[in-house]
């Protein structure tokens, strides 16, 4: 039962019942979802689902405060990463303290924030805020960001327009203004296949993959020479990737197919569709016209997996100058990986990401997060309370 007056212990009990539920993206989420929507419903708070197609997922939304104005919006997503092939020193599925350190799934990417926003949602709703806080809890976060798109466009065609969001992730409670965003696809050369002895009768299909890879590879090196160095992006340029490849059935046979997963982190400003349109003419004018020579039944397509665009930085936002108001920080960082924060940002929300814990724990077997950052949350949610209930705006 959420009480008025939470303390950092508050918190940390709340943090135990959300990583009591194995929110593993592949499994349902509903359970969790269920069990904060009872949580708000039993002081009042009246929660928004929305769901996936098979009605497996939910996001939720909840307004503390007034409803007819936007506010500050505290974002977490629910789902965690597998523990699977992970040697874990305890059951991931339940809160074990141990030196100062709370270990299971999740607790530091990202059910600390989730715990710390809701064991102060009555403290919220009993200080007769001014300004909104509003919770969005997604689904399908770590599988590329995708659940949270149901959630945005329902905030976008029905609610009032939020003044900034909070994206919780783990940044060890510094803020974080920009990240990378990614962009991937799965790329198959269909080739021709015939006896290994006699390579002209067919077309070799992982040989093409292999020059298709490496112009790909040769773009990587364009864009590091290209980019500015003190951009604050570690590394400071857009970088390629090639994750999985897979071809051919026997050595004395030609493969007839080969299929590579390939992608880029970019930083903001340089354009992935255009980056990847230089792959696509590439392969158009110098590979096909080979395969198709062979056999007419040849050739390459180009399947697109993900797509989260780069957080553009934006130190003058309303969320940045919140967050410097309230932290009493005077800088913002960049990171590598992608967040929510982006497609808040598509979608004109402008955010930080802020959260307790580090990301050097996320995904890791005996994943943590220290108790003095759960204190730090807690302490930082008691000032956000303490702002929205007396400010109407960000100045
Ligand atoms: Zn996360």
């Amino acid at each position: 039962m959420l009480n008025s007056s939470p303390t950092a212990r508050d918190c940390i009990d709340m943090l135990g019942k959300l990583v009591s539920f194995d929110t593993t993206s592949r499994n349902s989420n509903l359970a969790l979802i269920e069990f904060v929507r009872e949580e708000l419903a039993a002081i009042g708070v009246e929660s928004r689902l929305t769901f996936n197609e098979d009605r497996s997922k939910a996001n939720l939304w909840a307004t503390m405060g007034p409803q007819d104005v936007g506010g500050v919006v505290l974002s977490g997503h629910t789902d965690v990463v597998p523990v699977d092939g992970q040697d874990w020193s305890s059951d991931p599925f339940e809160l074990h303290e141990r030196e100062g350190r709370l270990f299971a799934r999740g607790t530091c990417d990202m059910k600390g924030f989730v715990a710390c926003s809701l064991a102060h949602a009555k403290a919220m709703v009993d200080a007769d805020l001014k300004t909104p806080l509003h919770f969005a809890f997604s689904y399908d976060e770590e599988v590329g960001c995708t659940g949270v798109k149901g959630l945005i466009e329902d905030m976008r065609d029905n609610l009032p327009a939020p003044l900034a969001v909070i994206v919780g992730e783990p940044t060890s409670m510094q803020i974080v203004g920009a990240h990378k965003g990614g962009h991937s696809y799965m790329t198959t050369v269909y080739g021709l296949d015939g006896h290994s002895s006699a390579p002209d009768l067919g077309a070799n299909a992982i040989f093409y993959a292999a020059r298709i890879l490496g112009f790909i590879e040769n773009l990587s090196i364009r864009l590091k020479q290209t980019s500015d160095p003190d951009n604050g992006f570690t590394p400071h340029y857009t970088t390629v990737d090639c994750g999985t490849i897979e071809g051919g059935t026997a050595q004395n046979i030609i493969p007839a197919s080969c299929q590579f997963g390939w992608g880029f982190r970019n930083i903001p400003g340089d354009d992935t569709d255009l980056l990847a349109q230089e792959v696509f003419d590439f392969v158009e004018a110098e590979i096909e016209p080979h395969l198709k020579a062979v056999s007419p039944s040849c050739g390459v397509t180009h399947e697109l997996r993900h797509h989260l665009p780069a957080m553009i930085p934006d130190e003058q936002s309303p969320a940045e100058t919140l967050l410097r108001h309230l932290t009493g920080l005077n800088q913002s960082g960049r990171v590598a990986y992608g967040t929510e924060a982006a497609r808040f940002q598509t979608a004109g929300v402008p955010g930080v990401i802020f959260g307790p814990g580090s990301i050097k724990q996320a995904h890791l077997p005996d994943e943590y997060i220290d108790v003095s950052q759960m204190e730090a949350c807690h302490d930082f949610m008691l000032k956000l309370t303490n702002w929205a209930a007396n400010n109407s705006e960000i100045a």
